[in-house]
């Protein structure tokens, strides 16, 4: 694969060589509070931006790394990239269905493990891909090192299995840069300020990447996954779905944070913050992906720029809750302190000083969420509460929506057109959520690519609204 075919002209400023100096060696023992090092980059607080350099930062899925040949590929893009004169650093996640299949091993030994040890669990995964893939450049001739995230100078909160990074220090990688390793990361982990191993949540190393981007003043960080970029909707529901060739960070950001998978929302986050150019491409072919924030400003925006859905929402639901000043407050915050996000929330009526609550979760926190309720409801004295796993839920995203009205209108009526109820509604400026059954997502998503003619690009009012 040719250099000039994996193109990463970004429109960036000329770029100038890594620094040679270099930094403190990561350790596991300074915590986030001692970090005083001008080169450190500050994740969580006040961020001090690195300067640009050559470096490309690449992250690889877990498809891009299923099996052997797959990471025998990925050896070569990372070597093509090095040929072309970039150090790299290239960030991966745990091969396949690795985290899947080691979630369900700790599943068979305990309902509600430790997330500490679940950390410690599902840590190895990604360091058994960085591993590989630096055997797979040694025999092309290269010198690679891999590292994990806590020698790679990722440091985190303490908030086992959802961590959020506080810090990177890049010193070691810098280090193994300047004596021209190609350095692989293991994504998705940190270590804690209290030294423990933590990790980001699904999807965490597409964050890993950007924040090392980030840190390291890389001139792109490329994200390859199985597929060509960010489409209007997933191309596997959808084979119509459209591949954009720039988006938006705000709407990236909406897309990511309800329900597309090709990038997590927090990477987005980190990438506007950091200004990190950020291309989103395949690792099974050479062709341009989708660069983030590049959008152009004199062109017309969009109605809507993409459908979304997410399957592992839960909704639950508090009955005769008895409608009187902080009860509301004292439930969200005692979910909140114990880290359970919450998504649309709705209050009914009251009737009789009365009212029920519904909210939406994820389903993994339903036990915490069940445990937390079950203590609240003698205190709070609401009758009962009930979760329901099989809700979905479908959200479009589009700028343009600020400026048209009439979308949410459109939406409702597609639904109803194909017989699917809403149970919750939820809006912003630039995105509309419904929460339906689970079992009429796939025509809920399709029904909705094609009444705003996703399919097709820009289109006219007219074309969608008749
Ligand atoms: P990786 O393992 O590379 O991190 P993921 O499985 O996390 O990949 O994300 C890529 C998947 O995201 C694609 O295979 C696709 O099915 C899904 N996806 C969902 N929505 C979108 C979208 N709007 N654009 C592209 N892919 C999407
Ligand atoms: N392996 C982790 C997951 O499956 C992290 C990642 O792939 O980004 O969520
Ligand atoms: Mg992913």
């Amino acid at each position: 694969m040719g250099d000039e075919e994996r193109s990463r002209q970004s429109g960036a400023p000329p770029t100038e060589s890594v620094a040679a100096t270099v930094d403190a060696p990561a350790t596991v023992d300074a915590p986030a509070a001692d970090v005083t090092d001008e080169q450190y980059v500050v994740i969580g607080g006040p961020e001090r931006k690195a300067e640009r350099t050559n470096v490309v930062v690449m992250k690889f899925g877990g498809s891009s790394v299923a099996d052997a040949n797959c990471i025998k590929r990925v050896a070569n893009i990372i070597v093509e990239a090095r040929k072309a004169g970039h150090p790299v650093v290239a960030v991966v996640s745990a091969r396949g269905d690795t985290t899947d299949e080691l979630i369900e091993m700790a599943k068979e030994i305990s309902a509600d493990p430790p997330a500490r040890e679940m950390d410690m669990l599902l840590s190895t995964g990604e360091r058994i891909s960085a591993a590989l893939l630096a055997m797979a450049i040694h025999d092309l001739g290269y010198d690679a090192i891999s590292l994990t995230g806590s020698q790679a100078g990722i440091v985190t909160d303490t908030v086992h299995t959802k961590a959020k990074i506080l810090d990177i220090k890049p010193g070691r990688i810098r280090k193994a840069l300047d004596e021209n390793k190609i350095v692989l990361v293991a994504g998705f982990q940190g270590v804690s300020t209290t030294q423990d191993v933590t990790t980001l949540g699904r999807g965490g190393s597409d964050t890993t990447a950007v924040a090392l981007a980030a840190a390291l003043g890389a001139e792109v960080c490329e994200i390859y996954t199985d597929v060509e970029g960010v489409f209007t909707t997933d191309p596997r529901v959808v084979p119509e779905a459209r591949k954009l060739d720039t988006i938006s960070n705000e709407e990236l950001l909406e897309l990511a944070a309800s329900g597309a998978k090709v990038m997590m929302a927090r990477g987005v986050e980190v990438a506007r913050r950091f200004d990190v150019p950020l291309h989103i491409r395949s690792s099974f072919t050479s062709a341009p992906g989708t660069w983030i924030g590049q959008d152009d400003p004199s062109m017309e925006q969009a109605i809507v720029s993409g459908v979304t859905y997410a399957l592992d929402d839960a909704k639950v639901t508090i009955h005769d809750l008895p409608d009187k000043v902080g009860v509301a407050a004292k439930i969200f915050t005692t979910l909140a302190n114990a880290h359970v996000n919450l998504d649309v929330i709705i209050q009914n009526v009251s009737a009789g000083g009365t009212t029920d609550i519904s909210f939406t979760a994820s389903e993994d926190d339903l036990p915490k969420i069940s445990r937390i309720l079950g203590e609240l409801q003698g205190e709070l004295g609401f009758t009962s509460f009930d979760t329901d796993k099989e809700v979905a839920k479908v959200t479009l995203v589009g700028a343009g929506m600020k400026t048209y009205p009439g979308v949410a209108a459109k939406m409702f009526e597609v639904l109803a057109e194909n017989g699917i109820n809403i149970e919750m509604i939820s809006t912003s400026t630039i995105k509309i959520s419904c929460v339906i059954r689970k079992q009429h997502v796939e025509t809920a998503v399709k029904a909705l690519h094609a009444a705003f003619r996703l399919h097709k690009g820009m289109v006219s009012r007219e074309e969608v609204f008749g």
